[in-house]
């Protein structure tokens, strides 16, 4: 989660966007990522000095990405259940994952920096 993080604000930081407002997730079944520990991840380091409170008020919607083969020798398509490869048309057990394995940032959305920056004009007293 960390290094996800870290992707999103360097590209923030070159967009111009900050702080983030919503982040979105894929995360495949195969991933070995839970989704309520990359939550409590992204809680804890949204708080982190390293990220200067760019995530503090961010969103993370996480799409859980399910897992799909597709046969080798058929190349018929099916939901991976039970993490049993074997084609159920053809019995082949050359397999593939087409999805399921993926970690990655969809999407974020930010505000302009520019937004935050208007001059303001404040007056300093006196006369
Ligand atoms: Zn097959």
């Amino acid at each position: 989660m960390e290094n996800v993080l870290q992707m999103v604000q360097s590209s923030a930081r070159e967009q111009g966007l900050s702080p983030v407002r919503r982040i979105k997730l894929v995360v495949g079944e195969l991933s070995m990522a839970l989704p309520a520990s990359l939550r409590l991840a992204f809680e804890v380091l949204a708080e982190h000095d390293m990220f200067q409170g760019m995530f503090q008020q961010a969103v993370l919607e996480i799409e859980e990405q399910a897992l799909e083969c597709q046969c080798d020798m058929c190349g018929h398509r099916f939901p991976g259940r039970d993490y049993r490869f074997v084609c159920p048309l053809c019995r082949a057990d050359q397999v593939r994952i087409v999805t399921g394995r993926e970690l990655y940032v969809d999407y974020y959305e930010g505000e302009t920096i520019d937004d935050q920056s208007r001059p303001r004009t404040e007056g300093l007293g006196g006369q």
